[in-house]
């Protein structure tokens, strides 16, 4: 069904916490921060500003069920929300 590269880190998670039809979340490899999660769309896709309306949906629902996860896990005082596009990702 995912047809990503299979050197794609994001196309194999090592394991996601959370996932929905279109989307998966999982701990970051390199957390800047206890909790930091990665949100990643299922399909294999460059950059958020590809993917589709269905999948920005299944994206922000994720993100509300990562919220409520850490809020019970590290009741963090703020979290921070971004987006990496283009090769400065990282
Ligand atoms: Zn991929």
């Amino acid at each position: 069904m995912n047809e990503g590269s299979s050197t794609c880190p994001f196309c194999h998670p090592d394991g996601s916490l959370f996932e929905n039809e279109l989307a998966y979340a999982c701990p970051d490899r390199f957390p800047v921060n206890p909790g930091h999660l990665l949100v990643i769309p299922k399909r294999h896709v460059a950059d958020f500003f590809l993917t589709t309306k269905e999948e920005r949906a299944a994206l922000q629902s994720l993100l509300d069920v990562a919220k409520r996860h850490l809020d019970g896990k590290y009741a963090p005082s703020g979290y921070n929300i971004g987006i990496n596009v283009g090769v400065a990702r990282g």
